[in-house]
């Protein structure tokens, strides 16, 4: 096992451990937001073939004069003109034989030919053209490129089966009635959402109270890929997650060099890769979207490195990355960066208020006017 690990050493450990990657086929309507898991080949020249990018008339630029011998519209097979001849034709109608130039409507038909407002075949993409490839996310944009390719289904990696866990005696599910000393239990709903967000399938459980014993029925208990838990992994005498993973688990890494965030654990229960997340709100959300999700779905980062001029003084942390919450806009052609709330690792406001954290160095604060890098939350 390996203690106070960097980001990077971090997800490095957890690749390690073996995780599934299969592909399965869905139809394009399943496709929204699935990581493609093969490259796709067009099937089809792109345009299919030479048309008007314009409405009006198709001619032969050498023409002086024309009649009007005809209409083509969109989905019309080719027609074909001679000397003199005009045919009116629709945005996306194949060019007719023979002509060479378009006339817009609003010219007349006796206007300006243009040569450039034809749509050559093959322009945008040629048959067996590989425009998506393996771990190519499906956004709206990539799903109609693979309809235009000619793709009704795709192969995408299967999602993975994410259980997530809370634990502690306090937690209360909210809707229910709090006790004294009790809180709403809030990480498992955003972990889920997290897990939504970058392509895997969550599988909420319910909370388990700090004991081993119900600790360990719940792990025994999992049908799935991945286990996330939060809560019980720091140096508290409650902390069974830790004590469990140490006593009948497997830990591979302890702690990692960063503020807020500090006491993760990964390692393996029965062969299935578990995070030990930790159970402040903030320090969960963050070393999820540093750690797990890079791990889980490299293809789908939850945030955008950038630079930005700070307008606030932000602290940094002995030893530690650290991430103060802070809200980035646009000000004269630079990014600039403020913070507005309590800055605790207990905050969840605080990433609500903010789009983004300082990714300041260890042992490293900054002054306003300084410029730092930062990430952006996608
Ligand atoms: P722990 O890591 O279990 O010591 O928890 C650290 C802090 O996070 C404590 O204040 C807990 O009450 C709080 N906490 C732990 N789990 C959750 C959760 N699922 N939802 C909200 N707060 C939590
Ligand atoms: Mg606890």
């Amino acid at each position: 096992m390996e203690t106070l690990v960097t980001i990077e050493r971090a997800i490095e450990i957890a690749r390690r451990a073996a995780f599934i990657n299969t592909s399965e086929l869905v139809s394009l309507s399943q496709a929204h937001n699935r990581i493609l898991h093969q490259d796709l080949a067009s099937k089809v020249d792109d345009p299919r073939f030479d048309n008007s990018a314009m409405d009006g008339w198709a001619v032969r630029s050498i023409d002086q004069e024309r009649v009007e011998v005809n209409t083509a519209a969109a989905g019309s097979p080719p027609a074909k003109i001679g000397e003199g001849e005009a045919i009116r034709i629709m945005t996306g109608a194949p060019m007719p034989e023979g002509a060479d130039a378009i006339v817009l409507i609003e010219d007349g038909l006796q206007g300006k030919a243009h040569t450039n407002f034809i749509r050559r075949q093959g322009e945008n993409l040629s048959h067996g053209t590989v425009a998506l490839r393996v771990g190519q996310i499906m956004t709206p944009a990539a799903i109609s490129l693979a309809a235009t390719m000619g793709h009704a289904t795709i192969p995408v990696r299967v999602k993975p089966r994410v259980a997530v866990i809370s634990t502690g005696d306090e937690l209360v599910t909210p809707g229910e009635e709090l006790g004294a000393g009790s809180i709403y239990e809030s990480n498992s709903y955003g972990l889920c959402a997290l897990l939504e967000k970058i392509g895997c399938t969550p599988l909420l459980q319910e909370v388990v109270v700090d004991s081993l014993d119900a600790l360990r029925t719940m792990l025994n208990s999992l049908d799935c890929d991945v286990i996330l838990t939060s809560g019980g992994v720091s140096m508290g005498e409650f902390d069974y997650v830790r004590k469990l993973m140490e006593q009948e688990g497997d830990i591979h890494f302890w702690k990692i060099a960063m503020r807020p965030g500090g006491p993760p654990l990964f390692g393996t229960w029965n062969g299935t890769p578990l995070f030990g997340l930790p159970g402040n709100p903030v320090s969960s959300h963050l070393v999820f979207t540093m750690i797990v999700a890079p791990w889980l779905s490299p293809e789908s980062p939850l945030v955008n490195q950038v630079r930005v001029r700070l307008k606030d003084a932000v602290k940094g942390a002995p030893n530690k990355v650290c991430f103060r919450r802070i809200q980035i806009s646009s000000e004269n052609d630079q990014l600039v960066a403020t913070t507005h709330t309590h800055q605790g690792s207990g905050n969840i406001h605080s990433m609500v208020a903010h789009n983004g954290v300082t990714l300041l160095p260890p042992d490293t604060s900054a002054n306003s006017g300084d410029i730092i890098d930062a990430l952006w939350f996608l």
